[in-house]
């Protein structure tokens, strides 16, 4: 198994976490392992590194990575589920916590995981590799329900004409392959459209990846649950790679952040809340990223330190 995938705003990362030798740092997204060993680099003998994935090959992979770390610990794990796994191991709050939000390059271009338009295979896309498939949502979901997956999750404009597209085509036979799903959401978008904004099947690819794995629905809640681990003085740095993403972490981290929430007109406060984060960074990628790794494209970084 290759397992390869090059991280985007690394040293940013890294930096954001502001390791302290000794600390407890949890990497959620752990993947091909990337950011986990620049962690493990960071940390002493007395540190540990809890580092988690839903996807069962990225767990092998990170066994084998870093099975003889005596001070790592590989879990798999939704990292919804973030809090329980920190107190399972009886720690009562760590120093970092980061997100890589997305797909990784190994299950973005390994064909039989279903998530590449340009490879062929079963149309897969989950993560976890189980549950509901790319199949099960394309093929028994009706019109609309297609439609508003392409809108909300890929804002995809052409929503409307791919979900009836793939409508007709289930009609002859069910739509099988990441190749026959990708001409026919093609054959839904404008011939002068489909020369805009990278490849025509990208959206929708994006749209369904989401829905297959509850992505959204799920965010909101695993973003305060990452917060919530940590312990006072204790940074949570998150990676997104679209607005979707972006616009829910900063809602988050803004919620977090602002303390009285009386009215404007109001004389003194009477809510009495103070701030429980600091948002102490929000970045995008440099240039010279932006030229070397195409996956950096919309990705933003944003941290957020636990005051109390
Ligand atoms: N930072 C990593 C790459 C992360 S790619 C590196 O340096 O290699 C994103 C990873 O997050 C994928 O492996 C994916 O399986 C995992 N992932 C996505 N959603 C998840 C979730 N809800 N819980 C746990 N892992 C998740």
């Amino acid at each position: 198994m290759e397992f390869r995938h090059v991280p985007v705003l690394f040293g940013e990362t890294i930096e954001s976490l502001r390791i302290q030798p000794n600390g407890v740092y949890v990497d959620c997204t752990a993947g091909g392992g990337g950011h986990s060993a620049a962690i493990l680099e960071r940390l002493s003998p007395e540190g540990l590194l809890i580092a988690i994935d839903r996807d069962p090959d990225a767990i092998e992979n990170l066994r084998q990575k870093f099975g003889g770390a005596p001070n790592v610990r590989v879990v798999h794990e939704n990292y919804i589920n973030v809090a329980r796994v920190v107190s399972e191991m009886g720690l009562a709050g760590v120093n970092g916590v980061l997100a890589d939000l997305g797909v990784s390059s190994y299950q973005r271009y390994t064909p039989e995981r279903g998530f590449s338009f340009h490879l062929d295979a079963p149309l897969d896309m989950r993560m976890s590799q189980e549950g509901l498939s790319a199949f099960d949502v394309v093929n028994p979901s009706d019109e609309a329900e297609l439609r508003r997956i392409f809108f909300a999750y890929g804002e995809e404009k052409f929503a409307s004409s791919i979900a009836g597209r793939i409508v007709a085509a289930r009609k002859i036979k069910p739509v099988e392959t990441t190749l026959e799903l990708a001409e026919i959401i093609k054959s839904g978008i404008p011939a002068k459209a489909r020369r805009e904004g990278g490849h025509p099947a990208r959206r929708v690819f994006q749209a369904i990846r989401i829905e297959v794995n509850g992505e959204l629905e799920n965010l909101q809640q695993s973003v305060y649950e990452m917060f919530g681990v940590l312990a006072v003085g204790g940074v949570l740095s998150v990676i997104t790679f679209h607005s979707l993403e972006d616009r829910t972490v900063k809602n988050v981290f803004r919620e977090l952040s602002t303390g009285c929430t009386c009215p404007p007109d109001f004389p003194v406060c009477v809510c009495g809340k103070t701030p429980r984060g600091r948002v102490c960074c929000k970045k995008g990628p440099s240039a010279k990223e932006l030229e070397e790794n195409p996956r950096a494209r919309s990705a933003k970084l944003r941290s957020i330190e636990k005051l109390k």
